[in-house]
């Protein structure tokens, strides 16, 4: 298969230099938070920046495991910050947001897999910030699900766990995690009656019925949104980009997402699991 160099049209970015913006980068900063915006190095930063959302990264900025795809830093994690759930809780304040998200890097360092600080960051931005909604995006908890349910009991509107891409490339793609194993997660986190949100890339030579597959795989294990993006390759070391998807086979898999019966589906280039994070919440209201 031939491997993208060039990037279309559909795929430029703006530059972020809004106030906004820099105010946004700041608060993050003075309060020592890391958010996946900038880990990640999501194209979205300025665009979602900009409209005072952002999605924080706790547990650190050094994740355990090594994903093909992704820019988090990989190694030897620092020590669990204990003052990180109040530090989240103050930073979603000062920032005014309804909505907040949140995901982590990955801790199987740690025996309980870090979810007691997720519970812990959980519970503070509901007590100092009344009236919010979580979207929580997790690890897998390598499927333990005392671990899951502890965050299940913390209370999030919305549990996100990403599936990432189909089946077959599932073990090229992610370190440690497994296609089954995530499907899962996701169906315990549904069937304990939260909302359950997964998502997939494109462009890393999946096939068209192997995306409808996984849509079929997602909806059968209980998920009510799913979000579909472009993968863009962070850097040199990362997997190449073997396609870029069009936006017209993404409105496609869209609506077949919606005639399938999920109740919200994302699905456009730039789209990433937090993408207009808010907007799937209100249409689940
Ligand atoms: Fe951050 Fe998500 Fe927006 Fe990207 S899409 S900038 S990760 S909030
Ligand atoms: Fe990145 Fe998550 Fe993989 Fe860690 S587990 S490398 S944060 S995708």
């Amino acid at each position: 298969m031939q491997i993208k160099t060039r990037k279309p049209d559909w795929l430029k970015i703006q530059l972020p230099n809004t106030s906004d913006y820099k105010w946004m980068h700041q608060t993050i900063r003075d309060n020592k938070l890391h958010t996946i915006c900038t880990s990640g190095k999501c194209p979205n930063s300025a665009e979602c920046w900009a409209a005072g959302t952002a999605t924080f990264m706790i547990l650190g900025d050094i994740c355990t495991r090594a994903c093909k795809f992704c820019n988090v830093k990989t190694g030897k994690p620092l020590a669990v910050d204990v003052k990180e759930p109040v530090r989240i809780a103050r930073s979603i304040q000062i920032m005014k947001l309804k909505h907040a998200v949140i995901t982590s890097v990955d801790r199987d360092d740690l025996e309980d897999g870090g979810s007691d600080i997720w519970k812990k960051t959980i519970l503070k931005v509901k007590e100092m910030n009344p009236g919010i909604t979580q979207e929580v995006l997790i690890p897998d908890f390598n499927g333990l699900h005392h671990l899951i349910k502890n965050i299940i009991d913390a209370g999030p509107e919305v549990i996100s766990h990403n599936l990432e891409t189909v089946r077959r490339i599932t073990p090229i793609i992610r370190s440690r995690a497994k296609y089954d194993l995530s499907l899962d997660v996701l169906r315990f986190i549904a069937d304990n009656g939260i909302v359950a949100k997964t998502g997939i890339m494109l462009g890393l030579g999946e096939k068209e019925e192997e995306v409808i597959e996984t849509m079929q795989d997602a909806f059968s294990a209980g998920v009510k949104v799913f979000t579909i993006g472009q993968y863009l390759q962070p850097s040199k070391e990362h997997l190449p980009v073997y396609e870029y998807v069009t936006p017209e086979q993404f409105a496609k898999y869209e609506k077949i997402g919606l005639e399938m019966g999920f109740k919200y589906v994302e699905s456009g280039p730039m789209v990433r699991s937090s993408y207009h994070a808010e907007k799937h919440i209100n249409a689940l209201k």
